[in-house]
């Protein structure tokens, strides 16, 4: 009988998590997810992972504490037995000039994106070491390869995770441990959602395909990335964005 995998994936309530969870739920792999706040998409997630016979746990963690993180990784390993797959996706924006920006702003950004991140490698980076085993998968942005105005705490935040986790690559390599990144571009969320038509309109003339990507083409990678079949590739930043940086 195969292995059973079981990954945590965080905001995994919506957008791209949603689906990384479901993507991952089809792999046969069992399914621990946190999101920010209990909501109708939580339960909806929720039920399409349990749906597809995958054992599941979802829960309310707010990843910016390393307090919650280190609980929700225990429950989620009570109920699930021990992870070896994670995949960092949280991650909120406060898009404004830094002339506007406020401490709080920064705090917040950074603190979901790139404590968070950091945190849950931290709960989970021994057990996987001790087991010779794990993939990570950390999500950042293409704001964090090549900045983006108005997006200075978010492109900060997103390349802190880039270094942060071609470090850690280095790091466990040795002990069977991988950690790569994934870095999309403009994807169809409610994060994108948010930027209303004009900007929309305006980033779609920048994008070589002439569309937003999907979840779905974001979520086949990272299956990709946490799978045997990427077992040589390590500490690597890989671009999803519709030829957007080219
Ligand atoms: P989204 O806003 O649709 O969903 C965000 C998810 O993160 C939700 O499940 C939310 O509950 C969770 N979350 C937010 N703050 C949290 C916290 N403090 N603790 C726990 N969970 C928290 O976002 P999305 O568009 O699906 O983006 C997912 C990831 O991909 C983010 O890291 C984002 O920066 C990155 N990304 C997105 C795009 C895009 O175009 N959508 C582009 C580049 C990178």
């Amino acid at each position: 009988m195969a292995e059973q995998h079981r990954a945590l994936v965080t905001g995994a309530s919506r957008g791209i998590g949603r689906v990384v969870a479901l993507r991952l739920a089809r792999e046969g792999y069992a399914i621990a997810g946190c999101h920010s706040t209990a909501s109708e998409a939580a339960r909806q997630t929720e039920a399409d992972v349990r749906a597809l016979g995958a054992p599941c746990y979802f829960a309310e963690c707010d990843v910016s504490d390393p307090g919650a993180v280190e609980e929700f990784v225990r429950a989620a390993e009570e109920r699930l037995g021990a992870l070896d797959l994670l995949v960092n996706n949280a991650g909120i924006t406060r898009d404004k000039p830094l002339v506007l920006s406020s401490y709080e702003d920064w705090n917040a950004v950074l603190g979901t994106n790139l404590t968070g991140t950091w945190s849950l490698c931290r709960a989970m980076a021994f057990r996987f070491m001790k087991n010779r085993s794990g993939a990570v998968v950390n999500m950042s942005s293409v704001a964090g390869v090549y900045g983006n105005a108005s997006q200075t705490a978010y492109a900060a935040s997103k390349a802190g995770i880039i270094g942060f986790s071609k470090s850690l690559a280095k790091e466990v390599a040795a002990y069977g441990v991988r950690v790569n990144v994934v870095a999309p571009g403009f994807i169809e969320t409610d994060m994108t959602d948010a930027l209303g038509e004009k900007l929309r309109a305006q980033a779609l003339t920048q994008i070589p395909v002439r569309r937003f990507g999907r979840p779905e083409e974001v979520a086949e990678l990272v299956a990709f990335l946490l799978s045997e079949r990427a077992s040589y590739i390590t500490g690597q930043v890989f671009q999803v964005d519709g030829g957007i940086t080219l």
